[in-house]
């Protein structure tokens, strides 16, 4: 057996502002809505799908880069997270259909573009 550390990179790491308490991602120094000072906070990343839509065509390369299969259809969506502040992320989803808003979602940092996955709901299997 092989455990897998936990790494703090996995969290979303944004900011909080000291004035008006305003959560921002990703994190600046400077809240984006009163200037206020801002200081570093980690996201709990638990959010529900507030929109959506399906990346159809590759985005322009660079920085875009196919992966080795060539480029699929993704969805792409805005989660909102429990602190109220919406993070743009790909959706990692075994079916485009399964999608739908509202769905909570669990948002890790990804290379780049943060990712976001079902929250599986604990103790329930199938439907
Ligand atoms: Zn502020």
């Amino acid at each position: 057996m092989t455990m897998v550390p936990r790494s703090p990179a996995a969290g979303l790491q944004g900011a909080r502002c000291s004035g008006c308490s305003v959560t921002v991602y990703p994190a600046d120094d400077a809240c984006p809505r009163c200037g206020g000072p801002a200081d570093p906070a980690a996201l709990s990343g638990a959010g529900t799908l507030w929109t959506w839509t399906v990346q159809r065509y590759a985005p322009k390369s660079p920085p875009y880069q196919a992966p080795p299969g060539g480029f699929e259809p993704f969805a792409v969506g805005y989660v909102e997270l429990e602190e109220g502040v919406r993070v743009a992320a790909v959706l990692e989803v075994d079916d485009l259909d399964d999608v739908r808003i509202g769905m909570p979602l669990t948002v890790t940092a990804g290379q780049g573009v943060p990712r976001a996955r079902p929250t599986t709901p604990v103790g329930e299997e199938g439907s």
